[in-house]
């Protein structure tokens, strides 16, 4: 990030505008919105300018900018459409200390005006580091549509109240009042009563809220798909909108993190395959502590909790607390790994059935039943299996399975860094050798578009080529 989002104290305080052609105009109509007092430097402005000082709105000052102007402005902008003439303005504000943006030219400006949502006092300011000025834009649509008009008012309305809240507990309590003031109580009120009808409503939904019964603490197990943010449920991101704490795991992606609420405790759990981590008991123990403190705790996993998760563990150690729970599925990473490379996990006339299995579990390679599964045709996703490679490659081997069995090894699924590596069963333990991120093998499928080279592919076969344009 270049540039800082900040929101700067204008009441009062002078801005000034130098240039009176449209550019200057532009800006006008931003700066307007505050309580800042403008002043516009220009010899011949435009009529609306003019207008706009008739009205009392700026004063409009005939002459060229000049030392002495910017001595206590807070901000100026050069707005002459001349970049010899802006350069000398910005010059002049900057020695005397005022923050200066120069229109149309980044490089030289000190601070950059984003495009603007306006519901004041809630105000949504959208910013591309001056990239992409029409992808501000249509973000900016984005948020007029799902901002109600009546935003504003019900936030100012509401402002001096509250005080009156911070009777409710902190956390959980209190946003709930303000969830159900913003969300329901006060848009509707306000449709039927206006803005008169919104502090009797406010009283009574706090009155409502204080004798209402703690909040219990919940835990919401949620799946957090494979990696992708876009891959999460709408449900996933709710919960993570409303939880006070987030114990997850290591595999969670940043920024699916980031989606958590901005005052909510993340914890990172993560238990790393084979070596170090929070244990189960010590999870259990958090899980119980947060919850049985009324706090909404959402334990993130990823791909679905139900999958090599250690969800029932969980479970069952908040039972005997009386703790209460839900489960979010999620995308297991067997589902993205199959969608990387252009495959179902069944298929009618190949497989009716599909195994999920672990490479190793807590006591070390995972045996499984390696002679059903050395028989042709069938598919399995083995969770794990990176260091599990020769030993399922000897297994399956010797139970008859053929080497020339197509293997895919998917590293990081859905995430930038997606790898697939098409191999076969003799080629696997070299194939899974330099694999470094979360991997997942997709047993008895190739990517479909390397279906047929896989013969000729080299002994040790890396990155598939064709699939590039899959994944
Ligand atoms: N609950 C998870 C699995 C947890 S076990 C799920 O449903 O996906 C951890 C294993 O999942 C990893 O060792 C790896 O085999 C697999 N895995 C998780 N995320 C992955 C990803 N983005 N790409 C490939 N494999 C992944």
């Amino acid at each position: 990030m270049q540039h800082f989002p900040i929101f700067l104290h204008v009441a009062n305080r002078p801005l000034l505008v130098a240039g009176g052609g449209d550019a200057a105009l532009a800006k006008l109509r931003l700066l307007l919105k505050t309580t800042g007092r403008i002043s516009l430097f220009a010899v011949a402005p435009l009529v609306e300018i003019e207008e706009l000082a008739a009205q009392g709105r700026l004063t409009l000052i005939r002459r060229a900018f000049q030392p002495g102007d910017a001595s206590d402005a807070a901000l100026v902008y050069a707005a002459s459409e001349d970049d010899a003439e802006d350069a000398r303005v910005a010059a002049i504000a900057r020695a005397e200390g005022a923050l200066v943006n120069l229109v149309d030219n980044l490089a030289d400006s000190q601070f950059l005006t984003p495009a603007i949502v306006d519901r004041d006092p809630v105000v949504v300011a959208i910013g591309t580091e001056g990239t992409a000025p029409v992808l501000a834009r249509a973000i900016k649509a984005d948020v007029e549509a799902r901002l109600s008009p009546t935003l504003g008012t019900l936030a100012r309305i509401a402002s001096p109240f509250r005080h009156r809240a911070e009777a409710l507990p902190h956390g959980t309590p209190r946003r709930a009042f303000w969830a159900a003031y913003f969300g329901a109580t006060g848009p509707r009120v306000h449709a039927i009563g206006g803005d008169g009808a919104l502090i009797p409503a406010l009283e009574s939904l706090l009155g409502q809220h204080l004798t209402a019964e703690p909040a219990k603490g919940h835990v919401t197990f949620v799946g957090a798909g494979p990696g992708d943010p876009e891959l999460l449920t709408l449900k996933a991101r709710k919960a993570l909108d409303a939880a006070d704490v987030v114990l997850h795991d290591r595999l969670i992606a940043p920024p699916i993190l980031e989606l958590a609420r901005r005052e909510a405790l993340i914890v990172d759990v993560g238990k790393q395959g084979f070596g170090p981590g929070a244990d189960q008991a010590t999870i259990n123990d958090l899980l119980i502590h947060h919850a049985t403190q009324g706090q909404q705790v959402v334990r993130l996993k990823s791909g679905d909790s139900g999958v090599f998760g250690r969800l029932d563990e969980e479970i069952s150690a908040l039972d005997p607390h009386g703790i209460g729970y839900s489960v979010v599925p999620g995308i297991t990473a067997a589902a993205a790994a199959a969608a990387a490379i252009g495959q179902s996990l069944t298929q009618r006339g190949r497989n009716g059935s599909v195994r999920i299995m672990t490479g190793h579990d807590v006591a070390g390679f995972a045996e499984q039943d390696w002679k059903a599964l050395s028989r042709p045709g069938e598919v399995a996703a083995i969770y794990m299996a990176k260091r599990a490679s020769r030993f399922l490659q000897g297994r399956l081997m010797m139970h008859g399975a053929a080497a020339d069995t197509a293997v895919t090894l998917v590293e990081n699924a859905s995430r930038p860094d997606q790898r697939i590596v098409a191999a076969t069963l003799r080629t696997l333990p070299e194939a899974a050798a330099d694999l470094t991120g979360p991997a997942i093998l997709l047993y008895g499928i190739a990517p479909r578009n390397a279906a047929k080279a896989l013969p000729n592919l080299p002994e040790a076969p890396n990155s598939s080529g064709p699939m590039e344009a899959l994944s």
